[in-house]
């Protein structure tokens, strides 16, 4: 399960931590940079596909052989049969899951991003960040796997309904607690010390009637050449938060509409219209999970080693069967991630009125973070939470001519 870094990447995706992956505008690329983004993009995509498919074959194996039955009856002969055993075996199939996926995320995370230079951390920093995620993901996934078999034991009928509720005010909780807690375990913030751009971050956010606490910068710089920026934290402690190497590299107009794309996804409440689709899926997903799981059970339950769903040994069939709805749901899942991206873009051109700052950070941003800015259409629709860089060009170019304003040069696809 790869433990922290799978949290951290639902918390992302919560704070709609927007990934600003997508390249446009009129930064020249070479021949040999645009060869170069393609190779590490379908590379990357190869990894993804190869990953699934592993984790599959494996988990099957894990789950139809027996073992995982096994493990639960090692951690219930070392705790006994309570909730310290079936803590144990979370524990187990935790680790089992975070070594097994360790030299994919190795070779995905570590070798390929130093291959393509766009990483410069070492390997201790690495293994650290890993570790801590591991760490993380066991105080998450120990109490959160109690919960769920006791909720399974109490209401084996309705368990899916009451945990799909249930996620609901732990989603909300995460949200506000994860720019508190948990991402400062793994970057530094501190105010921008630049008090111009701050000047004009706040008379941005004042524009668009947005309360900011405070404008942070992290030093995403440590680790990588890529650049980012989001909103972080619900109510009063929400801020701006901008990558040092975004500072760094792109112009204060440049940041301006990368901070008002940021903005049109807290005019628009998209952290709560993510977090109420979200439910959607995890109820329609839960529901999934549990006609399958239940079908599975009755019919491989010797070979697995248990029949009845409230058994701690059925976490790894669960988890099996997830990734599997996972898969179906993605595509749902970033299409609508994409459109209402492509409503912040036109929030962020309302707001600046300024599309070639927009098509200009677009296409440093693609860059910088090595992005395919038109990637094949199987993988856009699968794949893709953001509209292809290009595309977001277009829609800029467009803008522009629709409000008589400069109208930036178009993307040259890769
Ligand atoms: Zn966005």
């Amino acid at each position: 399960m790869q433990g922290a870094v799978k949290y951290i990447r639902i918390a992302r995706a919560i704070l709609l931590m927007i990934k600003l992956t997508a390249p446009s505008g009129k930064v020249t690329i070479d021949r040999e940079e645009r060869d170069r983004a393609r190779r590490y993009n379908r590379q990357k995509e190869q990894l993804f596909l190869i990953g699934l498919l592993i984790s599959w074959v494996a988990g099957a194996l894990f789950v139809f052989s027996g073992l995982a039955a096994s493990v639960r009856r090692s951690a219930t002969k070392l705790a006994g049969r309570g909730i310290k055993g079936q803590s144990l075996a979370v524990v187990f199939y935790s680790l089992l899951s975070w070594v097994f996926s360790l030299p994919l995320s190795f070779y995905s995370g570590y070798i390929l991003e130093h291959r393509y230079h766009l990483s410069h951390e070492k390997i201790p920093s690495w293994l650290w960040d890993h570790v801590k995620g591991l760490g993380l993901g066991l105080g998450l996934e120990v109490p959160g796997a109690n919960l769920a078999y006791a909720v399974i034991r109490r209401w084996p009928r309705a368990w899916w309904v009451i945990l799909t509720g249930l996620s609901l005010p732990f989603t909300v909780l995460l949200a506000q607690l994860f720019p508190v807690l948990i991402a400062p375990l793994f970057n530094k913030y501190e105010p921008v010390r630049d008090e111009q751009l701050v000047e004009r971050l706040k008379a941005l956010a004042a524009k668009s009637g947005i309360h900011v606490a405070s404008v942070m910068q992290m030093d995403m710089s440590r680790r990588t050449k890529k650049a980012n920026a989001f909103f972080a934290g619900l109510g009063p402690t929400k801020r701006i938060v901008l990558a040092d190497t975004l500072i760094e590299n792109f112009t204060p107009e440049e940041i301006e509409v990368i901070v008002a794309h940021e903005m049109g996804h807290q005019v628009h409440r998209d952290i709560w219209r993510g977090i109420a689709i979200g439910t959607l899926f995890t109820f329609a997903g839960s529901y999934t999970l549990n006609r399958i799981a239940r079908f599975i059970l009755r019919r491989f339950g010797g070979k697995i080693g248990t029949t009845s769903l409230d058994n701690v040994a059925t976490l790894p069939l669960l988890g099996w069967i997830l990734s599997f709805v996972g898969i179906v749901l993605m595509p749902i899942q970033n299409a609508y991630s994409r459109y209402i991206e492509r409503e912040a873009d036109t929030y962020a051109l309302d707001l600046t009125k300024d599309p070639e700052s927009f098509a200009s950070a677009m296409e440093r941003l693609a860059a910088l973070n090595l992005s395919d800015p038109n990637p094949p259409a199987l993988v856009k629709y699968v794949l893709h939470s953001h509209p292809p860089i290009i595309d977001r060009v277009d829609h800029a170019r467009e803008y522009a001519r629709d409000h008589g304003l400069p109208v930036p040069e178009p993307m040259q696809p890769y």
